[in-house]
């Protein structure tokens, strides 16, 4: 199967174009026209010479990424849509609409090898790495869905995004870039579960994008039950490498707490956690524990969980308690598993 040419960015497919025998001139018009334009073959590209198309075509696919299902909350709005791509491989992207924002969750990987015991796509094992055309379809469905007024993208979705880096990087560029989406990568999160040599990479890095770091808990023992990944890079080791994110960016990082109703949320839990985190700028995010079939069971007290939050906010941590959406279609934080009927 020829490669899609939605997976490179502008100045790949200048090159492309180049030795293809094509004029320069047109890549920037062919990047355009592909990032706008929901096309499913190179005959629907508009204002493209034909020569320049039967040139592309005859090395490069154009896919049409269809969603096979959509399910909207009847909570609060939220919209999860189901990609199929062409060998079968499914994931889910999800649409948050808040007071005066919309946001799009999307996915970087089919299933997820972490393993993470809290989480939904932890439970269906690895598939495979999403491309960068299947991560952008994603964007587009989204946006289409917001009416074309998207506030913010989260990388939350399925899979770890540092175990696909070169695939979501080639993604944030293509979407960030002036000639095609122009989406601010300032305006987008991408949300690690702590691959340490990727969070170092990205504070050497000129890309504008937010960093979130899912802690879960700060104790290491529990952690390293709760994330297997832990056994790779330790939380300690996590820690120091978003202390130095910060320093070498100027930048805050988000540290996602996973709140799990009497085993991580008393005083002294928050205490090791104001302990670990001292000297960081950074915002915590408590998220609720969202159940999910065959998932653990947790009761999350309210009470407790704001008096977590109280002592963090005392200790002069910027904290929020995270208002989960989209529980009733399986769409909230570590429920998604490509699973329409749950
Ligand atoms: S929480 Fe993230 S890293 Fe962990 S299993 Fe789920 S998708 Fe993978």
């Amino acid at each position: 199967m020829f490669p899609d040419i939605r997976d490179y960015t502008r100045s790949e497919l200048s090159e492309i174009m180049i030795s293809l025998g094509v004029k320069k001139a047109h890549a920037t018009r062919v990047f355009g026209c592909l990032c706008r334009k929901n096309a499913g073959n190179f005959s629907e590209l508009s204002g493209i010479p034909e020569s320049v198309k039967v040139k592309l075509a005859a090395g490069y696919s154009l896919a049409w990424f269809p969603v096979i299902d959509r399910r909207v909350s009847k909570i609060d709005g939220t919209i999860k849509l189901l990609f199929r791509f062409q060998d079968g491989a499914e994931v889910e992207s999800v649409i948050i609409p808040g007071k005066n924002r919309v946001s799009a969750c999307l996915s970087s990987q089919a299933g997820c090898a972490c393993g993470c015991v809290f989480c939904a796509t932890g439970a269906l094992g690895f598939r495979r790495d999403l491309k960068p055309s299947e991560i952008t379809a994603q964007f587009a469905a989204c946006l289409r869905e917001a009416g074309g007024n998207l506030s913010s993208v989260v990388f939350m979705g399925m899979g770890e995004p540092f175990l696909n880096w070169e695939n979501v990087k080639k993604s944030i560029l293509i979407l960030s870039d002036n000639k095609g989406c122009n989406f601010p990568q300032t305006k987008m999160t991408v949300s690690t579960v702590g691959i340490v040599p990727v969070i170092q990479e990205l504070a050497k890095s000129d890309l504008k994008i937010k960093l979130a770091i899912s802690v879960v808990t700060a104790d290491e023992k529990q952690r390293a039950k709760l994330v297997p990944m832990n056994a790779t890079y330790p939380l300690a080791e996590v820690i120091e490498a978003a202390r130095h994110y910060c320093l070498a960016r100027n930048a805050q990082v988000f540290f996602e707490y996973l709140v799990l109703g009497g085993e991580n949320d008393s005083p002294s839990d928050a205490e090791k956690l104001i302990k670990l985190i001292k000297g960081i700028g950074c915002r915590v995010n408590l998220i609720p524990h969202n159940l999910w079939r065959g998932g653990p069971v947790r009761a999350d007290s309210h009470a407790r969980v704001k008096e977590f939050q109280k002592l963090l906010i005392a200790a002069g941590i910027r904290t929020y308690l995270r208002v989960e959406k989209g529980s009733d279609i399986m769409a909230a934080c570590g429920q998604l598993a490509v699973n329409p009927g749950t």
